[in-house]
């Protein structure tokens, strides 16, 4: 096992990978912006070193000044968390060749998968369910692109290979907005990606979004944990999410995990991963696989007893994975929180001093959060400062907890998103489960009239 690990991160993610590491006897080494310089999780790593200011792309984004850092502090692998760099194939490679580990897939395998259209193409070859459309970028003829549109069926969406962060997608209703809408997405991925390809696919009207948690080691081995639901979303932003996915077959979850793990096992993938599908009908959809832990594993972690971030560290100091397929049981029901700093109908952030602070607990409760009394939410990064988590026996009892929990629940000085869960745990669709992926936003928009 690794002695010393560099964590390229900020916030409850750099907490959380903090206390894994911990637990496993490495030390870490925090690096951090000087707008979070007085971060109590900054202070708790072993080390800390400043890699530049606030902005994200002087800091965390600065790959030579935190490979520095790993220099300067002895660490033997870096960490990269989820956002920031964890999804860059340059970085990972950077990060190797200067001779550190990269806790996560192989530089090829990121590229891989960052690039859609390979992706999906990847995918389809070992037996992945994709939506349907056209078989790879589309090109430029356009009575080419109409027939194509025309059999798979209007509405169409037209994505970007590089897109990402729900950014490079428009959807198409008729014939004669598509010739343009295609040229509109081009000229946006290249001007906002630096890459103008774009392809095509059914529009599915009422999807949920359901994803398959993976493990994979370097020796061949790979498992999947189950799925999660996170549906309940804002502008394609989750927003809450939960494991089991209510209502869906089981056997149905199992030829898709089994599928997704043999997928990990053909394209030699390490690490943590997550493939991402669209629900609707009964049927799976592939839309992209992450390369990273989620936010949303903690979900993952209560219903399994698997440490994802521990079990990330361990494959990549090249451990063997410590389980099975057949020794994941997946036991009661648990639900994610995400707790935001802004308000909580027009999701307008909210930085600034957090001046009350108090933490639920008791049964079945978890909460991963960075913030505290007196913490100052930065205006420079994303608005989140912490995720509450609920487990029970059942789904009623999950969310029976997570009422109870919302109801201690104390931030004062800043706006936070705490109202729109409580309302949330009350709402009669959620009760029943299985909302789109739209769920939300029609209901919010039905508030504000
Ligand atoms: P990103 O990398 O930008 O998150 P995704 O491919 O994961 O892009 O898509 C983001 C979101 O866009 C999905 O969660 C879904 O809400 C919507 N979306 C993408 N593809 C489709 C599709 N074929 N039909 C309906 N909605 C889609």
């Amino acid at each position: 096992m690794f002695e010393k690990v560099l964590i390229a991160n900020r916030g409850e993610i750099a907490l959380r990978i903090q206390r894994a590491c911990r637990e496993l006897g490495i030390k870490t080494v925090a690096v951090h912006s000087e707008a979070d310089r007085e971060a109590k999780y900054v202070k708790l790593a072993d080390e800390s070193v400043c890699i530049g200011p606030a902005p994200s792309s002087q800091s965390y984004l600065n790959i030579p000044a935190v490979i520095s850092a790993a220099e300067v502090t002895d660490a033997e692998a870096i960490h990269p968390g989820y956002g920031f760099l964890s999804e860059n194939a340059d970085f990972a490679e950077r990060v190797e060749q200067s001779g550190f580990v990269f806790i996560g897939p192989r530089a090829d395998t990121i590229r891989l998968m960052g690039d859609k259209v390979s992706a999906k193409d990847a995918m389809k070859k070992a037996g992945v369910p994709c939506v349907p459309g056209s078989d790879g970028a589309l090109g430029d003829d356009p009575d080419e692109i109409m027939r194509m549109a025309k059999q798979i069926g209007y509405p169409v969406i037209i994505k970007a290979a590089g897109g990402g962060g729900g950014r490079g997608m428009r959807v198409v209703h008729t014939e004669a907005a598509l010739i343009s809408s295609v040229n509109m997405t081009k000229a946006e991925a290249q001007a906002a990606f630096g890459n103008p390809t774009v392809y095509m696919e059914k529009f599915l009207t009422q999807p949920r979004h359901i994803e398959i948690q993976v493990l994979a080691d370097e020796h061949g081995n790979a498992v999947y944990l189950g799925e999660r639901d996170c549906s309940m979303q804002r502008r394609h932003q989750k927003i809450l999410e939960e494991a089991p996915a209510p209502g869906v077959d089981r056997t149905l979850i199992a030829t898709i995990g089994e599928r997704c793990a043999e997928a990990c096992r053909t394209i030699g993938y390490r690490g943590a991963g997550t493939f991402e599908f669209l629900y609707e009908n009964n049927e799976f959809y592939f839309i992209e696989m992450n390369t990273r832990v989620q936010v949303e594993h903690p979900v993952t972690e209560l219903i399994s007893g698997v440490d994802i971030v521990q079990t990330q560290l361990r494959v990549a100091a090249g451990e063997k994975l410590p389980f099975k397929q057949k020794d994941i049981k997946l036991h009661g029901h648990a639900i994610e929180c995400r707790i935001n700093a802004e308000d909580s109908h027009t999701f307008v952030p909210s930085p600034g001093r957090i001046t009350g602070f108090h933490m639920p607990g008791g049964p079945g409760v978890r909460v991963d959060t960075h913030a505290y009394q007196n913490y100052m939410v930065p205006p420079h990064y994303d608005s989140m400062i912490g995720k509450l988590l609920t487990y029970g026996d059942t789904r009623e009892q999950a969310i029976a907890r997570m009422r109870i929990a919302l109801s201690e629940m104390v931030v004062e000085g800043i706006k936070t998103n705490i109202p729109l869960h409580v309302e949330l745990m009350n709402d009669a669709a959620f009760h029943q489960g299985g909302i789109s992926i739209h769920y939300l936003e029609n209901k919010l928009g039905i508030h504000s009239k």
